[in-house]
């Protein structure tokens, strides 16, 4: 047994009978050798954090561009908590950390710049092109764009990685992505539900750090959350809190979260008893996640990241500044296609050139972006 069948055999001896093996992948886009001494799986997860679209998360916004502020989350910060949350979660319930890890690293990797305003600027205008989706586009970077090797294009992953960035529950058009798509079983694989799940209570609690520590969030409005108020109970702490009081209980709501999901899918797991990956991904219902009364109250701290973030005047404004740069270097780019450096109009041989346009912008940071509207709008900027 070779170094790498040593690892494989003591994930199989430690891991849940639900989790999915490496040895039980089903393979790359294109075979190519297995490596000496790290699973198929750790590979995935080391090629995506190796790629130039991860390394350009770090200027990417998550709510509040970084020009706010040096502490704010921005998508690569944000994308490390998923991964630990995603690993935690993973390690104590036995499903594959490594997995897990991967498909975390490559959740976000699509994302426009200025986030989802970003998105809902390009969406209309690739409406004829079938449309722009940050899910989708994180799949076509790692099938597609990222170029590490001349044999071939893309990163090459497994196909449960790919799974498992693609996401359930939307009917992708197969014409749109240059490569075959992964096919999608009734459910995703335990590893692809933790992700999807580390991520949710991920941004919950970092988006209330940072809307307090924006002030668009104020420690007394979190009172009316019994998420909130159980969590500074568990702290043990009283009102009002101090700074380091608030961040004290976001550790604690966090926690809370997570030890409740655990809890409640090892219920849902006994119940269920899938006996193999496979059987996992055949169960009607995903056993992954929050009990029905973490649920609850986990909608009511969404809405309220809403009302008091996600929709107050300061970030609408951003947001609405972002769309409108994003929406008018596309108009540049389309009238004068000159602009655009030679690389990106090469790209598109079999595509339509607005896939590859769409591409290059949606690869931008936001201070690339910026500079960049600057260079062809601004007269004062040289060009
Ligand atoms: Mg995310």
């Amino acid at each position: 047994m070779n170094l790498r069948e040593q690892l494989e055999h003591r994930e199989d001896r430690a891991l849940a009978p639900w989790a999915m093996r490496a040895r039980d992948s089903r393979g790359r886009l294109g075979s190519e050798p297995e490596h000496a001494y790290r699973t198929c799986f750790q590979r995935d997860r080391d090629r995506v954090l190796h790629s130039t679209a991860f390394r350009r998360l770090q200027y990417k916004t998550q709510v509040f561009i970084h020009h706010e502020g040096d502490h704010f989350r921005n998508r690569l910060t944000h994308t490390l908590e998923v991964a630990q949350i995603g690993r935690t979660i993973a390690r104590v319930l036995g499903a594959n950390e490594d997995l897990t890890e991967a498909i975390v690293l490559a959740h976000d990797l699509g994302h426009t710049p200025f986030g989802h305003a970003g998105e809902r600027a390009m969406h209309p205008l690739l409406e004829a092109f079938g449309g722009f989706e940050h899910n989708r586009q994180s799949l076509r970077i790692v099938d597609w764009l990222e170029l590490r090797t001349p044999e071939y294009r893309g990163l090459n992953l497994t196909h449960e990685t790919r799974a498992g960035i693609l996401k359930h529950g939307r009917a992708y058009p197969r014409h749109s992505h240059p490569v075959e798509m992964p096919s999608l079983g009734a459910s995703p694989t335990a590893e692809a539900q933790i992700a999807n799940w580390a991520d949710s209570i991920a941004y919950g609690a970092h988006d209330i750090d940072d809307g307090l520590r924006s002030g668009l969030l104020e420690p007394e409005q979190l009172e009316e959350l019994e998420l909130w108020r159980r969590a500074r109970e568990r702290a043990g702490l009283s009102r009002p809190l101090a700074a380091v009081g608030w961040r004290k209980v976001i550790v604690r709501l966090i926690d809370g979260l997570v030890g409740d999901l655990v809890e409640a899918t090892a219920r849902r797991l006994e119940k269920h008893a899938p006996t193999s990956a496979d059987a996992l991904c055949t169960l009607p219902e995903p056993v992954v996640g929050l009990s029905d009364e973490a649920r609850e109250l986990t909608r009511a701290q969404t809405h309220m990241l809403h009302e008091c973030v996600y929709r107050h005047p300061q970030v609408l404004r951003m947001a609405l500044k972002g769309e409108r740069i994003l929406r008018e270097l596309w108009e540049a780019y389309s009238s004068q296609p000159r602009l655009l450096p030679r690389h990106v109009l090469a790209a598109a041989s079999d595509e339509p050139p607005e896939r590859a346009m769409a591409d290059y912008l949606a690869g931008m940071t936001d201070r690339f972006a910026m500079d960049e509207h600057r260079r062809i709008y601004d007269p004062h900027t040289p060009a």
